[in-house]
């Protein structure tokens, strides 16, 4: 390709609007251009890394035996009534109405349509299992489109869905997808980790997502410090095993007038006590009823885990005029002791723990010396915790760690969710109808492009990694079009085109300056750089743009020492 005829209106400024630096690279770099939020036009060099990437998820994919096919965007609304998530899936759905006053909603994902396809032409238990998958452009209108390609609103993702007889062979094709993202992640040169999640709005109990590590990531990754081990989950499921305390004498139960403490840090303070031995009271509204949720003062409660506890859909912490009707005090002063008719759900990090302090639902006063089972009661124990960085592996005992992390992709067990809400049955070998049993396995293939920049950048710009660069190899020719140096990088140009090395050539009249500076920018893995030295003494300096390091190779040899560089990477 010549840089002369192809279009890489790069920039030198960086864009305002751009908040990290995949964005500002993208931009910079002539990838990305935007034309509404969220919503951009891929230039021809982002294009190249997007079908890079398709084409490792399709090989990939193809090794499972998924096959391939291609699903409208559009889809009409009865489809997701059927399923139920017209109602449920809120505005992010982008729906609309043709000209016969049909509603439609543009894809956003496609459990309603291949069930209603595969509900149709696969009937027979012989014909399965069967896994299909498609690479497109979805459509969510984000509250906050933000981050480039990060999180837009129009992105390409592959979806596969996956058909089964049986629990135990959707088990065994669970794992394969497993292993076919985690190396499809290796071939793009991600650092990631797959990690236990929350199955969310899409259903079923059994999920991994997997994170690229990366400081930008929205998400949060907690994982064990021992590889062997390998444990890791997002802080919306994560477990650990926190130290406790040591158990004391049972000694009497004590109110103290704390005025105007509130927070964590004032009554343990004024208490002389740790943190950890100051219960936190929480009121929830959840569903319309109020809860309490006990928790260490030195701990966090995570909203999802207690939500799945008490099957609630929404809960919100209760407002402080919910909180003094059913305390009778101001927020902060709230406890378990004498608290009547709401149910209480404790943290298992209360096990053991005793003489610990809590609010005494009355305005400016705490109990010390509590011991549960004597002044309040608690049935069960429950893991309501956020795992914090430094508390142990629930499997290993090792510390845990804590990373950020940039979601690309999420395989999940959705077993009968869609199949039995939308009706789709198979006749079973008994000659009974039954529910398929189903999974669904995404990858966001645009965002995985600015997940690679996070990870692969320097101060001068991208550095890409070779399974996923949009070109192997850049020549840079450092004088004007009629000189003879200008012609050997040509020759060498089409001699490594020849050979089939994805190759491009910086022929433009324009500075040496400028060229090296492009050519750090869009990261390309090797640079030959031809100059008046070539004259001289018959060799080309070969750049790589990771290291920075730059080797003299005589002329003749060029096309040996590039594909040697090639197979090495
Ligand atoms: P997130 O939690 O980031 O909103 P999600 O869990 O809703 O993502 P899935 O439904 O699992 O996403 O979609 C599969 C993949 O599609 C995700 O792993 C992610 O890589 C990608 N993806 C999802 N939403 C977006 C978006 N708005 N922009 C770009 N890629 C996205
Ligand atoms: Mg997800």
């Amino acid at each position: 390709m010549l840089l002369s005829k192809y279009l890489l209106p790069t920039l030198k400024e960086t864009p305002a609007d751009a908040e990290i630096i995949s964005h500002k690279y993208m931009i910079r770099a002539a990838m990305l251009r935007k034309i509404a939020p969220g919503i951009y036009n891929y230039l021809p060099l982002c294009f190249r890394v997007i079908q890079k990437i398709e084409q490792i998820v399709r090989e990939e994919m193809n090794k499972t035996d998924a096959i391939e096919l291609l699903m409208p965007i559009m889809t009409p609304a009865e489809l997701w009534m059927q399923s139920g998530r017209w109602n449920v899936y809120g505005k992010e759905l982008m729906r609309f109405t043709d000209r016969h006053e049909k509603e439609y909603a543009l894809g956003p994902t496609h459990e309603e349509v291949i069930t209603s396809l595969v509900a149709n032409e696969i009937k027979s238990y012989r014909q399965l299992p069967v896994c299909l998958y498609q690479i497109q452009s979805k459509f969510r209108d984000e509250v906050r489109p933000r981050f480039g390609v990060m999180r837009a609103r129009e992105f390409v993702m592959k979806d596969a869905y996956s058909f089964h007889t049986t629990e135990k062979c959707l088990d065994e094709y669970y794992k394969k997808m497993y292993d076919a993202y985690s190396n499809i992640f290796k071939r793009c040169g991600l650092k990631f980790r797959a990690v236990l999640a929350d199955s969310g709005a899409i259903g079923g109990d059994n999920t991994h997502e997997f994170m690229v590590l990366a400081n930008s990531g929205e998400s949060r990754v907690i994982s064990c410090s021992n590889d062997k081990c390998g444990y890791a989950a997002t802080d919306e499921t994560a477990d650990s095993v926190i130290l406790r305390p040591v158990k004391e004498e049972p000694a009497e139960l004590k109110k103290i007038f704390t005025p105007g403490k509130k927070t964590i840090e004032e009554v343990s303070g004024f208490l002389g006590i740790e943190p950890c031995k100051l219960v936190k009271t929480l009121l929830y509204k959840a569903d319309g009823n109020v809860i309490a949720a006990l928790i260490r003062g030195d701990r966090d409660v995570n909203e999802i885990k207690l939500k799945k506890i008490i099957n609630a859909n929404e809960i919100e912490l209760a407002d402080a005029d919910t909180v003094s009707k059913i305390t009778g005090c101001a927020v902060g002063f709230a406890g378990p002791v004498n608290l009547k008719n709401i149910k209480i759900i404790a943290d298992n990090s209360l096990k053991n723990l005793n003489n610990f302090a809590v609010g005494a639902n009355e305005n400016d006063a705490h109990f010390v010396n509590v011991n549960y089972n004597r002044d309040f009661e608690i049935e069960k124990f429950y893991d309501i915790r956020l795992a914090n960085k430094g508390d142990k592996c629930i499997k290993c005992g090792a510390e845990l760690e804590d990373y950020r992390g940039i979601e690309v992709g999420q395989i999940f067990k959705l077993g009968k969710k869609y199949s039995e809400s939308m009706n789709a049955v198979y006749t079973a070998e008994d000659g009974k109808l039954k529910n398929y049993i189903m999974g669904c396995y995404g990858i966001g293939i645009t965002r995985i492009v600015a997940a690679a920049i996070e990870q692969n950048y320097d101060d001068k710009g991208i550095i890409w990694t070779l399974g996923i660069a949009p070109f192997s190899v850049i020549v840079i020719g450092l004088n004007k079009p009629d000189t003879k140096e200008f012609q050997i990088a040509k020759d060498i140009y089409e001699e490594l085109k020849k050979a089939g090395v994805e190759v491009l050539f910086d022929d433009r009249n324009v500075s040496p300056g400028f060229k090296f500076k492009d050519a750090d920018l869009i990261g390309i893995p090797y640079q030959i750089i031809v100059g008046q030295k070539s004259l001289v003494n018959n060799s080309v300096e070969i750049c790589v743009r990771k290291t920075g390091e730059k080797i003299s190779v005589d002329r003749n040899e060029i096309g040996k020492k590039i594909f040697e560089f090639l197979k090495e990477s």
